[in-house]
């Protein structure tokens, strides 16, 4: 059986699908692998670490043409949804909640395709959690970025010439990456706070040592363990708490998000110029239109002495990371699909590969988006 990965070709995609530990795994179970030529570039990984991990190396997308399974991180390009064979496995990043066209095109090239957003939020599949494993990264990140903007220190010194306050940091949206932010800007020393809309999360920012800022809404976490938008009512009492909170914080980092829905807007342009010139905002849901409406994708802009972030794929930022740990929930995801031998044995029944499957013999399947069909 023949696993190929393909170069990512969306713009400023420095990601892989797999990783040389991974290579070497796959080859251990008896796969052939195939890589396309400088995949592994953006992520200093090189054709010579692939081959040396067992890989081929195929010049174009039609590295594809013979696989039985293709991985990749974004949607596959149009040449590589033609060079798959009919029934060939997808698992990537699809976005199945983008452009529409396109998802139709992954459907139409007969791949079997498992779209890795769609995840349940069950126990047994956290090892497989693409959004998980990249959103810590970019918490992380976030605060960094943040720090290299912001002209002070986080941390409280105390110096003979005299002692520097510790930096206000604010995280609106408590998932993954608004954890890991909490816990980065703590190490960094900062005054930490948080916000989110469902009320679990409030022991979780406690034991982390920051405040956690909450207004009494109606509890939003939904069984999948995301959040479900507001109601006009609830929007207004958070939005004023949060106005009164904003006014004094150096650093805020969003991150709230709605599956399938454009990211709710928590940082107002009023509430923005209230802030104190000098001060930061990395917006980690601009991808999804932003948490504040000053964002601009890929842009770090300037409102009236406000530094906004948009930085789109923050976890691509630390490439390296990112490609190790999505290419193992990948591989983590493969072992659903391969029997000891080798050869696929599938159990369409098993609740992870129901709910990432997308599209089958030419058709989008999944319940969520077969529906959208004209
Ligand atoms: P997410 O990326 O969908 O959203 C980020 C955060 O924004 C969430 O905490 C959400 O509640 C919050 N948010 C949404 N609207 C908001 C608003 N108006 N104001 C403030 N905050 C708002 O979330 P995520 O990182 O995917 O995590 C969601 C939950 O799922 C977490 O509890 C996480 O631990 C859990 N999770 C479980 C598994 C698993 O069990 N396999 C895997 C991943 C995540």
């Amino acid at each position: 059986m023949k696993l190929a990965v393909p170069a990512e070709t969306v713009p400023g995609e420095s990601r892989c699908a797999v990783s040389a530990e991974a290579v070497k795994a796959y080859v251990k179970k008896g796969l052939k692998v195939a890589v396309q030529a400088g995949a592994g570039a953006g992520s200093n990984i090189s054709d010579a670490d692939y081959k040396a991990a067992g890989a081929e190396i195929g010049k174009g997308p039609d590295v594809v043409a013979d696989a039985d399974i293709v991985l990749s991180v974004r949607r596959p390009s149009t040449a590589v949804l033609k060079s798959m064979k009919k029934g060939a496995i997808l698992a990537a990043g699809l976005e199945p909640y983008g452009e529409r066209k396109g998802l139709e095109a992954i459907a139409k090239s007969g791949a079997t395709a498992f779209a890795m957003e769609l995840m349940p939020r069950i126990t047994r599949a956290q090892s497989m959690d693409i959004l998980s494993s990249q959103a810590n990264l970019a918490g992380y990140k976030a605060v960094i970025d943040a720090s290299a903007h912001f002209g002070r220190a986080l941390p409280m010194m105390m110096t003979a010439a005299g002692t520097v306050p510790a930096a206000k940091v604010f995280i609106m949206g408590v998932g993954v990456a608004g954890l890991q932010a909490i816990a980065t800007a703590r190490r960094l020393g900062a005054i930490v706070s948080a916000t989110d809309v469902r009320k679990a999360t409030e022991e979780q920012v406690k034991s982390l040592g920051a405040k956690f800022v909450y207004v009494a809404v109606a509890d939003a976490a939904t069984a999948g363990g995301y959040a479900r938008e507001l109601s006009d009512e609830d929007k207004r009492k958070q939005a004023a708490l949060i106005a009164e909170h904003v006014k004094s914080q150096d650093i805020i980092i969003t991150t709230a998000l709605i599956p399938g829905r454009p990211a709710p807007i928590l940082l107002t342009e009023a509430m923005v110029e209230t802030m104190k010139p000098g001060s930061v905002i990395v917006d980690l849901a601009v991808e999804r239109g932003g948490n504040t409406p000053l964002s601009k994708p890929d842009q770090v802009v300037t409102h009236r002495g406000v530094t906004i972030i948009g930085t789109v794929n923050l976890a691509g930022k630390l490439a390296g990371n990112a490609s190790a740990l999505y290419a193992k929930n990948l591989a983590n995801f493969l072992e659903l699909l391969i029997a000891k031998d080798g050869t696929l044995k599938i159990d369409w029944k098993d609740e992870i590969l129901a709910g990432t499957l997308i599209a089958k013999d030419g058709a989008l399947v999944h319940p969520m988006f077969a529906a959208e069909k004209e």
